[in-house]
């Protein structure tokens, strides 16, 4: 049986040290923005080429105060895909914003940037482009479209920590980045956590204020605010296997790499690669040709191989989001029923991995 995630496993792999941090953070007596807190800041900011990171409480969490950090209200009009996480969307309605959807582009799945320019109105405040699966979308086009309307860039790097964009690393492009470090994603934790990145210093202190009740001190309020903390434990255990990103996006990388070298088929279509991007792998998503999903999903899971579909349900047809649906996104909605994610993780072993390549050789 090969599952199609196994955080579990990166457990086993850093036990001793996770342990270990663990047990030094519950004797510390500190669990509220602590030392970890702050060190997982510095760590994270060093290590993505950022002035500021504040860690917050999960990835959606993340969305909602890049939102507010701007004063986006009722009516205002964001633009993403709907080719995303439910995450996306909810955090934009979650403000009180409209989202505006722009379809994707065929060969990668990414925002595709020419469609942007018409959809945006006196309203349009800002865009979020979503680096999904872990393949950058065209930063550099999509900055180009903000700077112009001048419109706020937030990047959603839920899927893809350390992905890179001509050799700089994306969540450094936009005015705020939001990642996610939801258990299976490239950096994780055993539980909810996330974090907001921005080179700006004004809004770094506002979002710090939105993390705990716009207290300037303890206990001193000078805005409105809430609970949107990141837990000391989960910064510990962030910290010791932030030191292992690169490590398991290099694995997550390698395996990819085998998979369109050695996945020969017909029947399916491999996701594309470009050269000036470092796409991270979060998942590996391929499109079965013909309409033959339903079966390639039954033959996979009779072979004891788990796969995903990310998303079977575009957002534009969830029910809380199909009144925002004005548009047709065609290839959002061709994709969206021809593709598969297979297993792809670092701690997944050659020998699944061969296994999962000549099961699929043989559909
Ligand atoms: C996981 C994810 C999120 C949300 O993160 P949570 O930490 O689960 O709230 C947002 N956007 C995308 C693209 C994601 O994959």
């Amino acid at each position: 049986m090969i599952f199609f995630a196994n955080p579990k496993s990166e457990y086993l792999f850093l036990k001793k040290k996770i342990d270990a941090k663990i047990k030094s953070v519950l004797n510390s007596n500190s669990y509220i923005l602590g030392k970890q807190v702050k060190n997982f800041e510095k760590n994270f900011s060093k290590y993505l080429g950022i002035n500021y990171c504040v860690g917050v409480s999960n990835g959606t969490d993340a969305i909602i105060m890049a939102l507010k950090a701007i004063d986006i209200k009722k009516g205002d009009e964001i633009i993403t895909t709907s080719h995303t996480a439910f995450a996306t969307i909810a955090a934009i309605v979650d403000v009180g914003a409209t989202p505006v959807f722009i379809d994707i582009k065929e060969d990668d799945f990414t925002i595709n940037s020419q469609k942007i320019e018409n959809k945006i109105t006196k309203k349009t405040k800002a865009i979020i482009a979503v680096h999904i699966y872990g393949n950058p979308v065209d930063i550099l086009k999509i900055k180009k479209i903000t700077k112009k309307w001048k419109i706020t860039l937030i990047e959603d790097c839920a899927q893809a920590h350390g992905a890179e964009y001509n050799k700089k690393k994306v969540g450094t492009f936009g005015d705020f980045s939001c990642f996610s470090f939801y258990p299976t994603k490239n950096l994780s934790t055993f539980g909810d956590a996330g974090i907001i990145c921005t080179n700006n210093v004004k809004m770094y202190k506002k979002i710090k204020l939105l993390r705990e009740y716009g207290w300037i001190k303890k206990n001193l309020s000078i805005r409105d605010g809430s609970n949107k903390r990141l837990d000391e434990i989960h910064a510990g255990i962030l910290n010791v296997k932030l030191a292992y990103l690169n490590k398991f996006n290099n694995k997550r990388i390698a395996i990819a790499n085998k998979f369109l070298k050695k996945i020969k088929s017909e029947k399916l279509i491999l996701p594309k690669v470009t050269n000036n991007k470092k796409h991270v792998f979060h998942l590996f998503v391929l499109r079965i040709k013909n309409k033959k999903r339903e079966q390639f999903l039954k033959y996979l899971k009779m072979n004891k191989i788990f796969s995903g579909i990310h998303y079977p349900l575009p957002n534009h047809r969830q029910k809380p989001f199909r009144k925002y649906h004005k548009t047709k996104l065609p290839v959002t909605d061709k994709i969206s029923n021809e593709i598969v994610s297979i297993p792809n993780y670092p701690l997944l072993k050659k020998k699944e991995v061969n296994k999962i390549i000549n099961t699929i050789n043989n559909f």
